[in-house]
Parts: structure tokens; sequence; C-alpha cells
């Protein structure tokens, strides 16, 4: 060859958009595709883009594969760099327009490093050549750095994972997938969006069950809506005074593929004292009966998709009619410094429905949600006030029950709110800014 390489840049267009977005597939075709032409790889790096779009490289002894993907336009821009006799790279041209069911694909090929342009510099290879090991694993298989990211306007939290796809499939209400990510194990998403993580779900189940649960001793009957991975009810069935325990997920998918891959969060699924239903929680709560509970606990995801409904005045007001008279309604209420104003919005619509001085914010650290604060809002009908609690009682249940994030201090504690918190809370809808929110509040 009178070049050191062939770069053959590749157009291929009518993807299928599905295959385009779908990082394991594109990750598991670009490094087959490199081994099929009879290249080495080294490693592979790909990244996931939320809400979509996938961008990767596959390196290989005799340079590399190169891919970014725009569903949107079924298209896919790819590199296809080889250098020596050894490797042919339009086999892995064929084989990639297949993989990717691309209609139609145009491509221009470049040697690279023409020889008659080159002077050779003689030098003593030894001084050269490191030592640096190919990342190649013990078990031979290649190193993998794939990322899974929930990309927001103006922040993202990327997470490595081993790129072992557990779960994934599209529910009638979203895309359910799990991912088995190396610094929080395995975690639940819908819709790109972390639901949780099996390292950090405990600290969400324990402060939104274990703070009404102790402000509210005489509570026999809660309900749970949303919640479908199971944490707010395993955490809930621990309170034995609790007669029944209903939960209403909307998605049946969730809660299967938290039995499959979470089954710490999923464990009281089963449980005797537990009623589940598959349902949706914005006609339970118009069909339920008045005063019915002591306790609802709204364990819905962001106000988007099915759970969107789950934020509105008349949905609340529907939860203030099934509460009994001393009932307490606790629900994840976002954060305040990811977006002030659905914050503000929140707690504006909670104290029209409760009433200004029935209504308390809560908060809590969590990493793998979006700026690590997350609130929880505590609104009481009656006269119960979450730091009128029994804090022996609080701290023995803490100790006997073994949980990792809830104990007497931090019940008190997470209602110490930061002035700037305070301030959100103090502030009409219209007058929100963008001071402290993360995301624009327009
Ligand atoms: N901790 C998570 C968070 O803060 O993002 C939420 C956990 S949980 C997985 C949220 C659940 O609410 C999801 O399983 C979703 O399917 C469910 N959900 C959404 N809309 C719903 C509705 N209208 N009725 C019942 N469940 C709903």
């Amino acid at each position: 060859m009178n070049a050191l390489g062939r770069h053959i840049l590749v157009e291929f267009y009518d993807c299928s958009p599905e295959l385009m977005n779908d990082v394991m597939h594109i990750e598991n075709s670009m490094v087959a595709a490199a081994e099929t032409a009879g290249a080495t790889v080294i490693n592979s790096t790909f990244h996931h883009f939320s809400p979509y779009g996938v961008s990767g490289v596959v390196v290989i002894q005799e340079s590399h594969l190169a891919i970014h993907t725009w569903p949107e336009y079924g298209y896919a821009a790819v590199d296809l760099f080889t250098c020596g006799d050894s490797v042919d790279p339009w086999v892995s041209y064929t084989y990639l327009k297949e993989a990717f069911q691309s209609g139609h694909g145009s491509s221009m090929e470049l040697r690279r490093g023409q020889l008659s342009l080159l002077k050779r510099n003689d030098f003593n290879l030894e001084t050269l050549r490191d030592a640096t090991a190919k990342t190649i694993e013990a078990d031979g298989s290649i190193t993998r750095d794939v990322w899974f990211t929930e990309r927001d306007e103006n922040i993202a939290l990327s997470l490595k994972h081993t790129g072992n796809q557990l779960y994934k499939k599209d529910s009638e209400y979203q895309r359910v997938e799990i991912y088995e990510t190396l610094a929080y194990g395995n975690m639940l998403t819908l819709d790109g969006m972390v639901m949780c993580t099996q390292k950090d779900e405990y600290v969400y189940h324990e402060m939104i069950t274990h703070v009404p649960m102790f402000s509210n001793r005489s509570a026999k009957r809660a309900l749970v809506i949303g919640g479908g991975d199971g944490g707010t009810v395993r955490e809930l069935l621990r309170h034995e005074q609790l007669e029944e325990v209903t939960l209403v997920e909307i998605d049946e998918l969730v809660i299967e593929a938290c039995k499959l891959h979470l089954p710490e969060t999923a464990v009281a699924f089963d449980n005797p004292r537990l009623n589940l239903l598959v349902a949706d929680g914005i006609k339970y709560i118009k069909e339920c009966a008045d005063e019915h509970y002591d306790l609802i606990i709204v364990d819905s995801a962001d106000p988007v998709g099915p759970g969107e409904g789950l934020f509105t005045a008349e949905f609340y007001k529907g939860v203030y009619r099934c509460l009994t008279k001393d009932g307490v309604m606790i629900t994840q209420s976002e954060s305040p410094r990811f977006n002030s104003a659905v914050f503000v919005e929140i707690y504006d619509t909670y104290k029209k429905i409760f009433g200004q001085e029935k209504v308390h914010c809560y908060l809590a650290a969590i990493p793998t949600y979006p700026t690590g604060t997350w609130s929880f809002s505590y609104s009481a009908k009656g006269n119960a006030n979450p730091l009128h609690f029994d804090k022996e009682a609080a701290a023995a249940f803490s100790q006997k029950e073994g949980l990792k994030y809830y104990n007497e201090a931090v019940h008190t504690a997470a209602f110490a709110l930061p002035n700037f918190v305070k301030e959100l809370l103090n502030t009409k809808p219209e007058n929100v800014t963008d001071e402290y929110s993360a995301e624009p509040t327009n």
C-alpha cells in the first residue's frame, strides 16, 4: 500500500431511528464490524446522550472505527480508519450497513499518510516503546468504557456501566431500562431519567416513609401512588401498626424490571399486608372513598409522561378528599436547585389546598438525582406536625431495622432549610427567577 492508512468516510442514511439510539446495539455492532474485518480491538468508548444520540469509538490495533448518530434523521456518520494490509475496512462498511438497517450509504476513501509525501525518521525504537499494556481484561474481553448520560438543559449526570443492558422494554407509557452501573449498582431509568439505583435508593425511600410514619403514629391505612420499584412499600411495611398498604403503579413493566434486577427494592411485593394494583393513580384517587387513608405518598417520577397528571391541583384536591381528618400527604417535590420554577409551583399549589401553615418541605441528599439536592413535601390535612415525633422510638426503630439514612436527628435536620429554600417557598410562581435554578425557569 503506498499510504500508511485507509480512511473511509461513511454516510449511512435511512437507518432505523431505534437502532441509531441503541448504544448497546451500536457498540456491539462496531466492535463486531472491526473483528469481522480482522482487526484486533483494544478498547471501546461509547456515550448515550439524553434525549437521544450516540457517539463512540472502537480503538483497534490497526487504528479506529468511530460513529456519531442522529436518530431523529435516521443518520450515522462513521469513520473507518485502518492501517496496514491485514484489515479490510470495506468488510466493516458492509457489516455496519446491515447492522444499522441503512437504506443507503455513501462513502469516500482517503489514503492517509501518502508515503511519497512522508520522510521516515530513523530512531531507537527501544527509547520510544513504552510498556503500556493493551487494555485487555484477564478474561480476554476488551475494556469497555460505556457511559449512560441523563442530560437536562444545563446539567447532566453520566454513569459508567458495564455495557450489559439488563432490561429494556417499551410499555405503553414509557421506556423501562435497567443498567448495571459501576458506581451505583443496578439502576432503573424511565425514558432515560434515573429513578433509583441500588446504592442510593434507601435515602429516598427511608425519607419518604419514616418521616410521616413517626409523626403520625396512629396511621393504619397507607396509599402509595407510583413507587413501582417497591422501595417505598418496603419501608412502610416495616411499620407493624399499618393494617393496609396499597400500591397503585400504572406500569407493570416497572414492577417486572425491579423484581428481576432490583430485588432488594422489590422485596416486599409479596407481603400479605400489601394490596398491589397496576392502575392509573389519577383514576384511583378519583374513584377512592372520602377520608379513607391516613397517609398518601405520591412516589411519582418527574412531571412528564404518565406522571404529569400527578402534579395537578385537581389531583391534589382528590388526595386531600381521600385523607382522613388527621391524614398526611407526602410527595417527592423535585429539587429547589434543579428547577426552581417547578419547585415553587408545586408548593404554591399545596398551600392553596392544605393551607399556608400545613405545608412543610424537607430535604435529602440523593447523589444520582439532578443536583443531588432533593425535596419532599409534608402536607397535613389536620394538625399533624412533622417535628412532633417520638425521637426515642425513631432512634430505636432506625437501629432495629438497620436503616442506612433515616434516624431521629436526620428527621429533624431535614426540615432545617437553607435560606434560599425558605425564600423560594415564599416566592409566588410569577416572581420566580433563575437565581437558584440549574435549569431555566421560563
Ligand atoms: N423515585 C423516583 C423519582 O423520584 O423519580 C420515582 C420512583 S417510581 C419509579 C415512579 C413511578 O410512578 C413509575 O414507576 C411510574 O410508572 C409511576 N407512575 C407514573 N405515572 C403514574 C400514574 N398516573 N399512576 C400510577 N403510577 C404512575
